[in-house]
């Protein structure tokens, strides 16, 4: 119609991320979800745990359910966060006890498409079987329809009835004297200047919270059977940390990462051979000016190696008394002696906060390292070992990163540090 700017339906839809913003909802529902639209904007809302879509229209429902899925950021810099999605197929009118207990149940458009016996059963599943703590239901309101150029009829051709604003009140006041809720009546899409008192929003809004707190939910039916009634259409866990295997894979390529710069930056300190990420931080010191915006993380990371990097030599100093301890000769009986570059798991946990947070301890870095085959401990396991020469790899090991990189978080592998953007780690190697 181009009558409201934003689109009335985006209007809709803010209202209720409005909604999430301020109240945080760890469980939401969304009855009527059609292309899960509403749905796509709620993923980003992280204090969201379980995000659960329902339609009756499962054709509708599996048009756009795939964009949903986790993208590869998701993958690559997982955080804390759990998010679970699900979407079902099945009636508002019908009881299912798995969409039970949520924080909020959103209902936008949706009850002027169902009848008004069905309507009768909508309020009695949601509002006294499922007892979330809050509703938002949002519906035509026929007082504003003078308003809308060219309608005659209906707004939509499936609607059963439009209400009123008095017949919208009489319902949500009967909904909230019967299931103990109380309810906020509001809207959106402003009426025309002056007209706002007269006819009210274009969209009508309740906003219901149950009275009595959390502990109503168990009033109901507590003996009753759990009903399923819906059909699962799609089922997604999103990657957390709280997955000891995705945080495993992290943990190692932090890992890897570090041990690799901090090898670096001893050899370029040892030979005296050029290093080119110091080179990279003194010409910035020289020159006074960054070089590209995407390369001033250097400084950070070259002050922090350099840190490490230090700190690294004083440990190996005071271990090697032999001048041997810090290389390692990890095949005396074979012909070809390689050299081999020991980063200590203590230096790791000091000077990488990632690596800290993650692992809490250096006993803890050291056992969830353990089994991981993209990196090699000393046999202490006090310590990474890497190779002097990135290409010097023997058969075992080249075994090993066949593994690591057929396991698919091959990609994990090259991602940067979480605090920069991939292009960043690209710049630096
Ligand atoms: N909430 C969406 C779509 C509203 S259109 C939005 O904000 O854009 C109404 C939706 O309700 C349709 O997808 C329709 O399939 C669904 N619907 C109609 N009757 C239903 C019922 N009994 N149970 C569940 N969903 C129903």
């Amino acid at each position: 119609m181009g009558l409201f700017t934003p689109a009335l339906h985006r209007q809709r839809h803010q209202f209720v991320i409005d909604f999430v913003k301020r109240k945080k909802p760890k469980k939401v529902l969304d009855l009527g979800c059609c292309e899960c639209v509403l749905l796509k904007q709620l993923k980003f809302h992280r204090e969201i745990e379980l995000l659960v879509g329902l339609d009756i229209d499962g054709v509708q429902v599996k048009k756009k359910m795939h964009g949903l899925a986790p993208i590869s950021t998701d993958y690559l810099q997982p955080s804390y966060d759990q998010l679970r999605i699900e979407l079902y197929q099945g009636s508002v009118t019908e009881k299912d006890a798995r969409l039970r207990g949520f924080d909020l149940v959103t209902s936008i458009e949706l009850i002027e498409h169902l009848t008004l016996a069905d309507v009768e059963l909508f309020s009695e599943v949601v509002f006294g079987y499922l007892t979330p703590e809050a509703v938002i239901v949002s519906t035509p309101n026929s007082d504003f329809n003078p308003f809308l150029p060219g309608l005659v009829g209906f707004r939509h051709s499936d609607h059963k009835f439009e209400w009123t604003r008095a017949e919208f009140k009489s319902w949500a006041m009967k909904v909230c004297l019967q299931y103990g809720y109380e309810v906020e009546l509001t809207g959106v899409g402003q009426a025309p200047p002056g007209q706002q008192e007269r006819v009210g929003f274009c969209s009508q809004i309740g906003v219901f919270h149950r009275l009595g707190g959390k502990e109503r939910y168990n009033m109901f039916d507590e003996d009753a059977e759990d009903v399923f009634s819906y059909t699962l259409l799609y089922s997604i866990i999103y990657p957390s940390l709280h997955d000891n295997n995705i945080l495993r894979r992290v943990l190692m390529c932090e890992v890897v990462y570090w041990a690799e710069k901090l090898k670096r930056r001893w050899i370029a300190e040892e030979t005296g051979e050029r290093d080119d990420t110091y080179d990279l931080c003194q010409a910035k010191g020289e020159g006074g000016e960054c070089f590209r915006a995407s390369e001033r993380h250097v400084d950070t990371e070259e002050t922090q190696t350099a840190a490490c990097g230090a700190e690294m030599k004083t440990l190996v100093d005071q271990e090697k008394g032999d001048g041997e301890l810090f290389w390692t000769h990890s095949q005396p009986d074979s012909e070809k002696w390689r050299r081999r570059v020991s980063v200590p798991l203590a230096v790791l946990w000091c000077c990488c906060p990632k690596v800290s947070v993650l692992s809490g301890s250096v006993s803890n870095l050291r056992l969830l390292l353990m089994d991981e085959p993209g990196v090699k401990l000393s046999q202490d396991g006090s310590a990474v070992l890497l190779n002097h020469q990135e290409q010097d790899l023997d058969d075992d090991e080249e075994e090993h990163r066949a593994d690591f990189e057929d396991s698919g978080y091959a990609e994990a592998r090259q991602c940067p540090p979480s605090a920069e953007p991939a292009e960043d780690w690209e710049a630096n190697v």
